[in-house]
């Protein structure tokens, strides 16, 4: 059997219409620490206390002491890292058409990812629970919390918290392609956040190859990865990246 840089590469390259679904995990070499895991923030706070909508509406001022003033802080630091910067690549070899993040931290368009959805939102931007207006979160005084619109309304972050549905249109576009593409390259996810968990599936029940980076085995590994690349998304882009121009240049020339 080929070692599985080898065979992710030659899926890549063969495949008509490649997406990525990308998790926590990519971005935590950029120092933005996950949920689930090692160093993960569950390590230290409850999720269902403070990442609840519930939560968020019982005591907001709460929630942003705890969670999303550090939140705001690590993602205002944070640098695209080689898994970001590599997907951008894919994109521009024409190997990768579309990023489908769960994160809410913009990297992948400051690697320069052009078509990225946004399952989760982002946090770059806060909206009015009462008016709705946007503005971005750079801009918000945070000096009294909760924080407030001009209308005097709460703000909160443009993040889907849990007990939240996901965008009906970004939901169907990300379902739509997962089940039309050949390939998917599921990127530090712990695939257990749904309906997001769920792409890779569709995915593979339409037809399409699933290739998996991950330093952990995850619920995917077993049943429905096709190769898994066991290691981190920095290095493991960087390999991959390599691998598929050499490949191509091999295919093409054929
Ligand atoms: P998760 O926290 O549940 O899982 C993280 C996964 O990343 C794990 O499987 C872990 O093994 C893997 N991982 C750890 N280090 C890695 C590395 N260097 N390279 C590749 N993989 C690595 O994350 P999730 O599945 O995305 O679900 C959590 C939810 O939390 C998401 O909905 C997301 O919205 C939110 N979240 C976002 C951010 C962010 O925007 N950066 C950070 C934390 C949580
Ligand atoms: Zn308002």
């Amino acid at each position: 059997m080929s070692d599985p840089i080898q065979q992710a590469a030659g899926l890549l390259v063969q495949s008509r219409r490649t997406i990525a679904l990308t998790g926590a995990g990519i971005s935590v070499e950029s120092g933005i620490p996950p949920f689930r895991g090692k160093g993960g923030l569950w390590e230290k706070i409850d999720p269902m206390k403070y990442a609840h909508i519930d939560a968020y509406e019982r005591d907001p001022a709460e929630v942003w002491r705890v969670l999303f003033l550090g939140l705001k802080d690590t993602l205002a630091m944070a640098q695209p890292n080689h898994g970001h910067h590599g997907l951008y690549q894919l994109e521009i070899l024409g190997v990768l058409s579309t990023v489908i993040t769960q994160n809410i931290d913009g990297l992948h368009q400051q690697a320069g990812s052009r078509d990225v959805i946004e399952f989760h939102g982002t946090f770059a931007k806060q909206r009015c629970m009462t008016c709705r207006q946007p503005i971005p979160t750079s801009q918000v005084d945070l000096s009294v919390l909760p924080p407030r619109c001009t209308c005097g309304g709460l703000l909160r972050p443009d993040v889907v918290m849990f007990g939240e549905p996901i965008d009906m249109s970004l939901l169907q576009r990300s379902q739509m392609l997962a089940s039309s593409c050949d390939v998917i390259l599921v990127v530090g996810t712990s695939a257990t956040v749904e309906p997001a968990a769920y792409l890779p599936i569709i995915a593979k029940r339409s037809g399409a190859a699933v290739v998996e980076i991950n330093p952990e085995k995850t619920p995917l590994t077993r049943h429905t990865s096709d190769v898994t690349l066991l290691g981190e998304a920095g290095t493991t882009m960087r390999q991959l990246v390599a691998a598929i121009k050499k490949e191509r240049l091999r295919y093409d020339s054929r």
